[in-house]
């Protein structure tokens, strides 16, 4: 068992949640005429309502477009590219295809009155004519998992021929890193779908057996977390399966260091409304490591995924990662009856030779790039396992959520001293004491 473990122990990278700059829904147009005074004003009004014009026409295209996806109308769906764009149409069609599995409660897309680039725009002069390349937002839900809708930034070009606007490019500004297009699983190939009681798992045709042993471990996951949690959750999750690393770091839109990672838990993060959900978790496995895990390493890794999806009402990006990752960690080894010197081998080791831990893990050493990242995870666990044994699980849970809940640069400091009568410093001093205890 030690030595299936070996090797997977830093296998989670911090949930990323990503803001999304929502485009806002029109104004509506004023009804009174402005008067025309001269000339400039007359050919500003013109520009005006040219955009509107060209705004309208455009949020048209994308709704054909939505409501193909949504019928599977094919025609109509080819019906909004520009046919001489022969690559383009080619991977478009190919994603229309591949979505065909995937059940979509909703899809729809949000323009934005962006008009910083049109054809006069050195990205779109290619296109010699009417171009535009607004800002949109891709607004979608997974039938019975995702509540409201998640949010994906797409930065199409369109460019008018014969009258009509046509989708032209969603790539078209490679070295913007602020308008790329998010990529999705459908991107890269058909999705097949495994249904389990509590998980819907999305993946790539030829790993059925993986995709079926994915939702059968998440549906074991989602009671462990409850157990630790409660039942103040969705208890279910979305599990995205990616062919290769690669295509994991492209969907995460994130060049991170993924080589020491297993698997990744992320949402959306609404900035917008104040007292707003995280929206759209998902749980993305690295399918190159997770492949080489047993059962064992495969059920620690999704029952801690699984407990950030539960837990990320309460882990707002100011709680410690420490804290987060810790109780991750905590639940998903509960019950695997390891030892601590099994869990934390690095650290150990460290232990071992004279080299103690003087502080908790910063959010930093939690970096895919720390060379010491498993000793940051081990730390961590065994941080929140040290409240646990203090104060129950009870107390845990309910000590995260004063964390959650509390605000500014010292927040640790009231929840500790109302859970465990610790200040910061007395609980540093603890954790270090503890660590030797366990691992020496
Ligand atoms: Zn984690």
């Amino acid at each position: 068992m030690r030595a299936a473990l070996a090797g997977f122990l830093a296998f989670e990278l911090l949930a990323a949640g990503f803001l999304v700059t929502a485009g806002r829904p029109d104004r509506p147009a004023t009804t009174a005429p402005q008067p025309r005074r001269d000339a400039t004003r007359s050919k500003a009004d013109s520009v005006e309502r040219e955009a509107r014009e060209r705004k309208r026409a455009v949020a048209a295209v994308l709704d054909v477009r939505a409501r193909a996806i949504r019928t599977r109308d094919r025609n109509a769906f080819a019906g909004t590219l520009d046919p001489t764009q022969v690559a383009f149409v080619t991977r478009q069609v190919a994603m229309f295809d591949a979505i065909r599995k995937v059940p979509l409660a909703s899809w729809r897309y949000d323009l934005s009155d962006d008009r910083d680039f049109t054809q006069e725009s050195s990205y779109l002069r290619k296109y010699r004519g009417e171009a535009w390349a607004p800002r949109a937002v891709l607004r979608y839900q997974l039938e019975g998992f995702d509540d409201a809708p998640t949010a994906a930034e797409q930065f199409f070009t369109f460019v008018r021929r014969d009258g009509r606007w046509l989708t032209a490019s969603d790539d078209d500004f490679p070295d913007v890193s602020d308008r790329q297009t998010a990529r999705d699983l459908w991107d890269f190939g058909p999705v097949e779908v495994a249904t389990g009681a509590r998980s819907l798992v999305l993946g790539h045709p030829g790993h059925a057996a993986l995709l079926r042993d994915i939702a059968r471990q998440t549906d074991a996951a989602v009671p462990r977390v409850t157990a630790v949690w409660g039942t103040a959750w969705a208890r279910r999750a979305v599990v995205v399966v990616p062919r290769t690393q690669r295509e994991l770091a492209a969907i995460l839109g994130d060049s991170t260091d993924l080589s020491k990672i297993a698997a990744v838990a992320v949402a959306e993060l609404p900035g917008d409304a104040t007292g707003s959900h995280p929206v759209g978790n998902r749980v993305i496995v690295n399918p190159d490591n997770f492949r080489r895990l047993g059962t064992n390493g495969r059920r620690v890794v999704l029952t801690h995924e699984v407990t950030h999806v539960a837990s990320r009402d309460s882990s707002g990006a100011d709680v410690p990662t420490w804290l987060v990752e810790g109780l991750a960690d905590y639940v998903g080894y509960l019950g695997t009856g390891l030892s601590a010197k099994a869990i934390c081998q690095e650290l150990a080791v460290e232990v071992r030779n004279g080299r103690r831990p003087t502080a908790l893990p910063t959010d930093s050493d939690f970096s895919g790039r720390n060379d010491r990242l498993a000793q940051a995870y081990e730390g961590a666990w065994l941080a929140v396992r040290m409240i646990a044994d203090r104060i129950g699980e009870r107390g845990l849970v309910a000590f995260y959520r004063a964390v959650g809940a509390a605000s500014g640069k010292d927040r640790l400091r009231e929840p500790l001293a109302a859970s465990l009568h610790l200040t910061p410093q007395a609980f540093t001093t603890a954790w270090r004491s503890y660590v030797v205890e366990q691992l020496a």
